[in-house]
């Protein structure tokens, strides 16, 4: 796996090593509901490779961030909120909240959601 942290429990995910409920995987990423759902709907989406934040991103990372972005409409259809709306929300930094260092996207749906988020 390219760039695996061991430190990095998301990349311990993608090994195997902690269990997730995984929902979908491809060559490019892995999305599996997140362990605390704030949402009835609460997917994260991940890069297999290990890029810290979006901030980190890069252009020769472009491949893997439209990954990214395509996988939100597959898991969408796998939570089954994909007509009724969702959020695809990235926290990336210390105002964001940001807890784990391995790019993610939150997919959080099967409720109305408001505007702004804080
Ligand atoms: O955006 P942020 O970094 O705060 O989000 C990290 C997310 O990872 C949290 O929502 C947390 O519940 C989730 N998580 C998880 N499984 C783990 C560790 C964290 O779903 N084993």
């Amino acid at each position: 796996m390219e760039n695996h942290s061991a430190d990095c429990i998301f990349c311990r995910i993608i090994a195997g090593e902690i269990p997730a409920d995984i929902l979908y995987r491809n060559d490019h990423v892995l999305a599996f509901r997140d362990i605390s759902p704030v949402a009835p709907a609460h997917a994260l989406i991940i890069p297999l490779e290990h890029i810290a934040s979006l901030s980190d991103l890069s252009p020769d990372h472009l491949h893997i961030a439209g990954q990214i972005m395509l996988a939100a409409g597959r898991v969408a259809d796998i939570l089954g909120v994909r007509q009724s709306g969702y959020r695809f929300v990235f926290n990336s930094g210390p105002d964001a909240l940001q807890s784990v260092f391995h790019i993610h996207g939150h997919l959080l749906g099967g409720t109305g959601m408001g505007w702004p988020p804080f």
